[in-house]
């Protein structure tokens, strides 16, 4: 299986407990999270909506939320992915562990994590 991902939804797979914007949402993002450790799953990355975003109630016209959230959001994305190669596909067992071998402290997320909404939620967050 196949799935394509944005640089920031790296983290929040890590982190996620069952909670988000509504129920297609949370099915979606489980079904996703499951996909993920799976042998046989590769990943696409990217800087724009994604295989979790599709099932979101925020994306609006290709965009997250409005002009202004989406900027803040690719930057979270391009965070990520500068500490990647976005050409690769990688192998999904693989890509999350060389994730968690980088983002591994409350300052290596900084850029990323500290503005969003779900710290009280996100156990990747929680863990560090
Ligand atoms: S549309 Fe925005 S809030 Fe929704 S999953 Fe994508 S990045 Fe997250």
């Amino acid at each position: 299986m196949k799935l394509v991902l944005r640089g920031h939804h790296l983290l929040c797979l890590q982190g996620f407990q069952g909670y988000g914007y509504d129920e297609n949402f949370v099915k979606n993002m489980t079904e996703i999270n499951q996909t993920r450790t799976s042998e046989n799953t590769s990943i696409s990355l990217t800087d724009s909506p994604d295989d979790i975003c599709k099932s979101c109630p925020n994306l609006k016209n290709n965009l997250c939320q409005n002009a202004t959230q989406n900027k803040i959001i690719v930057s979270m994305d391009n965070e990520v992915l500068s500490k990647l190669n976005p050409e690769m596909e990688y192998e999904s067992v693989e890509l999350f562990e060389k994730v968690q071998n980088i983002f591994n402290s409350k300052e290596s997320v900084n850029k990323i994590c500290d503005n969003c909404m779900w710290h009280d939620k996100c156990l990747f967050y929680q863990k560090l």
